[in-house]
């Protein structure tokens, strides 16, 4: 038996998704994390103005998200993702007050479309044949370079969904990003996209367990060690730097860096990596959500766009949010909890809020930013790149973090 060490550095979901899927392997595993906490940008956190736990923000995952799935198996959480056990999507127009549910077939045949009361409304059955020229591979082309962004299913089910998926003004979005999201959801059929949230929190969901199955296969965890540089020696990685000492690796030890691209940029000037990010505000109002609620609603014409209910609080998102985030906190609150209040027929009295802004929230997936993203092998044999930011092949989200580090994982273990 070697004994090799995989150092992982970044308990973010890539770093989570490397170590689980190396100790699984009976590697020995030390995972560092900088923060006090694990989760990166998908952390849960108690918050003392509404006495909850609360998400740093509304994450969405699909039924087909596979390398979630079975990450969430692996460490035995699986069945916290709740969800509808068909893929249905309620959406309200703030502006006119409609409400409409989409509700697609299982299967990859879209008959749905031919049904006009399971079709976003005022739309024709041509639109919908029209963005099959999204699941055409477009490298390096924009979505309004190759469909036109309007229209009733544009505006009403594939601009939101694509804002959700790309944090990215989607028009402008990567329409190659947009049809890797497009393939592996939407064209599979319903089954594929039931929308899926992390119950009762992110936290319980994709880390604590993690962390419970690190410790059960005898990895070491730390907090609160930052990375502050690498030592390379003889086209190898040689030594970790961190603030209390440097780490010599020895001849077989592997080392899995999986900080977000800004930090890795730092650690590795001249590795490729993306350099714009877009922001997600999200607000939390403390109140049981109202008998009935749809756990999550996508609004149209609004400030929110997305509404989602749970047992103790009601929740926006807002993706994309650089035009918004610099307001105010108090002022966002009332502009937010007017559509909240509009899509749960609730009174204008604000209940307590909280709201979470994260300016780097995902790298912005234009064509030009998916081109500056880095394989998960280097030029030095010992070392991988992990996270969101990595060319996973899909914009930064929980699957490309999942992914990314399962996948130098494997190299690692090569
Ligand atoms: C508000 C919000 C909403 C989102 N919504 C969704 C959604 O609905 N669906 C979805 O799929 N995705 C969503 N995402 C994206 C998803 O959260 C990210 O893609 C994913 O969490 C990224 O994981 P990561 O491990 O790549 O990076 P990170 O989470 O950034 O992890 C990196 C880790 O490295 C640590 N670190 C940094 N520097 C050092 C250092 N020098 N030394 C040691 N450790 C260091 C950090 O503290 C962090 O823990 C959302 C993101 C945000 C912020």
């Amino acid at each position: 038996m070697s004994a090799r060490t995989v150092h992982v550095i970044g308990a973010g979901l890539a770093g989570l998704s490397a170590a689980v899927a190396l100790a699984n392997r009976g590697a020995k595993v030390r995972l560092v994390e900088g923060g006090v906490q694990a989760g990166g940008r998908c952390r849960s956190y108690f918050d003392p103005v509404l006495n909850h736990i609360i998400d740093n923000g509304n994450h969405l995952v699909l039924s087909g998200n596979h390398a979630t799935h079975d990450y969430l198996r692996t460490i035995g959480s699986v069945d916290k993702l709740a969800g509808p056990d068909a893929a249905r999507f309620d959406f309200m127009d703030v502006r006119s007050g409609a409400r409409w549910t989409i509700a697609p077939n299982e299967g990859p045949l879209p008959w749905w479309v031919l049904v006009k009361s399971r079709r976003v409304p005022g739309s024709s059955v041509g639109e919908y044949v029209a963005l099959a020229k999204l699941l055409a591979r477009s490298p390096g082309k924009r979505i309004d370079e190759v469909i036109d962004c309007k229209g009733a299913v544009w505006e009403k089910l594939l601009q939101p969904l694509l804002l959700a998926a790309l944090n990215t003004d989607p028009a402008s979005g990567s329409a190659e990003l947009a049809s890797a999201v497009i393939r592996e959801s939407l064209a599979r059929g319903g089954h594929a996209y039931r929308p899926r949230i992390a119950s009762p929190t992110l936290g319980a969901t994709f880390i604590d367990p993690a962390l419970a199955f690190l410790k059960i296969k005898g990895a070491s965890v730390t907090f609160g060690a930052r990375l502050r540089g690498l030592g390379f020696d003889n086209g190898k990685l040689a030594s970790l730097d961190f603030a209390d000492g440097s780490v010599a690796l020895s001849a077989d030890d592997r080392v899995v860096l999986a900080t977000p691209a800004w930090v890795t940029k730092d650690l590795i000037p001249d590795v490729a990596a993306p350099t714009q990010f877009c922001t997600i505000v999200n607000a939390h109002f403390a109140m049981p959500a109202p008998a009935g609620a749809s756990l999550m609603t996508g609004v149209i014409g609004g400030t929110a766009e997305w509404v989602f209910a749970f047992s103790d609080r009601l929740s926006v998102t807002v993706s994309g949010a650089d035009a918004i985030v610099d307001q105010d906190r108090e002022a966002l609150a009332k502009l937010l909890w007017k559509d909240v209040a509009a899509v749960h027929r609730l009174g204008a009295e604000l209940p307590p809020w909280q709201i979470v802004k994260e300016r780097r929230a995902t790298f912005a997936a234009t064509p030009e930013q998916a081109r500056l993203r880095a394989a998960a092998a280097t030029r030095w044999k010992n070392l991988f790149l992990a996270g969101d930011w990595t060319d996973t092949g899909l914009p930064a989200t929980i699957e490309g973090a999942v992914r990314s580090g399962k996948k130098a994982a494997d190299l690692a273990l090569r």
